[in-house]
């Protein structure tokens, strides 16, 4: 089994995509921007309506889609972090987005295979309550990182920060130890950019994909590479032209003719 060469993408060449399930937020809608990025960045994502009022109904749900898909990692966001944590998922890693586990639930613990993103400023579920998380299930202090400025985690920032925590779970890799301080901050930069400019799309010849990268503007105002496709894993050249406006061009031809 091969890994794909292209950046963050989640799928083994010649075998199966991997699978993430997704739980929602109380009242969130399903095939929400979280959901979606995780989508367009190679996992199949299952994203199950939960019950909004009924919580017991929303960890069935959660339970019953676990067990049908058997999803290589967990994301839950608010109310459905705490319908991650509620349900049984062996040594599935969880990806858990402020959540909201005091509000809901019994379970007060997390297993060690866990991440949690959470902003300081989330002014809905308490950035403290993910500390006290922390301190009951005895995990160190990277399990749980800074990032965002609110409770929606839909930033740029913080989707890639969520895509790479699930990338290193379900890699069963440790977490990174932090030197300089006890929690990882990712906020988003205040240079006025804004971050989307570090990503361009191309469509796979192939398949038809619109494939997300990520664009490293230090490699010159053309570029030329070979990617796999992260979806159909054929072989593209992928071009980056710069304008002189700070934009940039994403196209892609096959690397070799497939008729
Ligand atoms: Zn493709």
């Amino acid at each position: 089994m091969r890994r794909c060469e292209a950046n963050s993408i989640a799928v083994f060449c010649k075998g199966e995509r991997l699978k993430l399930l997704f739980l929602h937020g109380w009242n969130s809608v399903v095939g929400g921007v979280k959901p979606t990025y995780l989508k367009n960045h190679g996992y199949v994502v299952i994203d199950p309506p939960l019950d909004n009022d009924n919580f017991d109904d929303a960890v069935r749900t959660g339970q019953a889609a676990y067990d049908l898909h058997k999803p290589d990692v967990v994301v839950g966001s608010s109310r459905g972090g705490a319908v991650a944590m509620n349900i049984e998922s062996g040594d599935t890693p969880l990806v858990l987005l402020c959540p909201a586990w005091k509000k809901w639930g019994k379970v007060t613990k997390l297993k060690s295979n866990a991440l949690i993103l959470h902003s300081p400023l989330d002014d809905v579920i308490p950035f403290e309550d993910s500390v006290e998380l922390l301190s009951n299930s005895e995990l160190p202090s990277e399990t749980l990182l800074d990032v965002g400025r609110d409770h929606r985690l839909a930033d740029e920032s913080s989707l890639a920060v969520m895509l790479w925590a699930c990338d290193l779970l379900r890699s069963g890799e440790k977490i990174p130890i932090i030197d300089e301080g006890p929690k990882r901050s990712f906020l988003p930069r205040d240079d006025g950019q804004s971050a989307t400019s570090d990503e361009g799309s191309y469509i796979c010849d192939a398949c038809g994909e619109e494939i997300v990268i990520p664009i490293d503007f230090t490699q010159g105002s053309t570029q030329s590479y070979v990617e796999d496709c992260p979806v159909c894993c054929r072989a593209n050249i992928v071009h980056v032209q710069f304008d002189d406006n700070g934009g940039s061009e994403v196209w892609a031809e096959p690397e070799q003719d497939y008729s």
